[in-house]
């Protein structure tokens, strides 16, 4: 059977031409395709990958695991073993103010129960979230996206929503008494990668604590390591009320978190079962997750980020570009015009990198590698990516 013909017609498309690459097997920073072809993943399955693909330690926990339970019971009743480790270790890592963690499966789920944890909580409706951010593609995280081609084609989306441009100190008077939360990415990824100005996620902070809105920080992207501390809130010196986590959190499982105090959580126990989950924190996720975190702590992977950053701008600093944006291991490489990114990503896969462009930049490609990479593989790499930029 031709899995190329099942899979764009069985399988649901939402783009006009998906990559369609069969892949047999990945490992490491590599993914192997069907016809023996290996290809570099700069992308780490955005960002999901931190550890590689196929940790032998968390494909060792995912084996331990499920040799003893999958799905048990809904999220929260019975004590599963690896969603109580996995909680306290997080715990462990965190702020005493991020101690409760609420598992969920993914990261637009992670921001769904976080507004409405914050709604909840300040018995406020409005909430504010900024302009060019992804949060996720469910109707609560798609309505926190200002982008008219989006929401217009699946309104009505959720009422009362302000936005303001990340970066831009005038318009923090936009959050008032009336706001109940504030989500934000310190680093805005889909946007192109775009870093916090100097004092602005501290500004932020100040006018969520002067109005009594609660700040939600979104690590989907930035989380475990990619930018050189387990999360960005640590390398900019801003805890926020809630924070949100999915993408790495799994080890490459499904998993994702919203977390909070104890006493904002509590909330969500009137009514009884605010907020509830099937699988939320399956257990075999959660034991993969748990395995992967100790591999970045155990292995230092934090540490080298920054130096193979640096490598990679050095390496890539002679290359037909216009900038290269961003932190640790969450790079953008301009390159000015879509049709020549649109070139740059079909070459890409010719010559064996997976990469990709941003969904509110188009002009930009994402290096956002496994961790693990090594300095010799990024010099591999470079070399390979500045052959195909002079050529797009
Ligand atoms: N938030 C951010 C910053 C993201 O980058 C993403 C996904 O790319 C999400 C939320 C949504 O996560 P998920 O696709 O797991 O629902």
């Amino acid at each position: 059977m031709n899995l190329r013909h099942l899979f764009l017609t069985y399988q649901a498309q939402t783009s006009p031409s998906p990559v369609g690459i069969e892949i047999e097997r990945a490992e490491g920073i590599y993914m192997y395709g069907a016809d023996g072809k290996r290809y570099t993943d700069l992308i780490a399955g955005v960002s999901v990958s931190a550890v590689g693909h196929c940790h032998p330690k968390v494909v060792e926990a995912v084996r331990e695991q499920t040799s003893k339970y999958m799905h048990l019971m809904v999220y929260g009743e019975f004590i599963q073993s690896p969603q109580a480790r996995y909680a306290a270790r997080l715990a462990s890592l965190l702020p005493v103010e991020l101690s409760n963690i609420y598992f969920v499966n993914s990261g637009s789920e992670a921001n769904e129960g976080a507004v409405k944890l914050a709604k909840r909580f300040t018995g406020r409706s409005e909430t504010v979230a900024c302009n060019r951010a992804y949060h996720g593609s469910t109707q609560g995280a798609m309505s926190l996206m200002n982008d008219r081609r989006f929401q217009n084609a699946f309104r009505p989306l959720l009422p009362e929503v302000r936005f303001i441009d990340f970066n831009n100190f005038e318009q923090l008077p936009i959050i008032t008494e009336q706001t109940a939360c504030v989500l934000v990415e310190p680093v805005q990824g889909e946007a192109g990668v775009i870093l916090p100005a100097k004092g602005y996620l501290q500004a932020l902070r100040e006018r969520c604590s002067q109005t009594g809105t609660l700040l939600i920080f979104d690590e989907i992207q930035t989380g475990f390591g990619r930018l050189g501390k387990l999360f960005a809130m640590e390398r900019y010196g801003v805890v926020p009320d809630i924070l949100t986590l999915a993408k790495s959190l799994g080890g490459g499982m499904p998993l994702g978190a919203f977390i909070a105090s104890k006493a904002i959580m509590n909330v969500l126990q009137s009514p009884a079962l605010g907020h509830i989950t099937t699988f939320g924190g399956h257990p075999v996720s959660c034991a993969a997750g748990l395995a992967a975190l100790e591999v970045i702590l155990s292995d230092n992977l934090m540490k080298s980020v920054e130096s193979k950053s640096r490598l990679f701008r050095k390496l890539l600093s002679d290359a037909e570009i216009e900038e290269i944006r961003g932190d640790g291991l969450l790079l953008a490489v301009e390159l000015g015009k879509p049709e020549r990114l649109a070139k740059f990503i079909e070459l890409a896969y010719q010559n064996g990198i997976a990469t990709d462009w941003f969904l509110f930049n188009d002009t930009s490609f994402r290096i956002s590698p496994p961790l693990i990479i090594t300095s010799q593989q990024i010099e591999e790499t470079c070399q390979t990516l500045k052959s195909i930029i002079k050529s797009s």
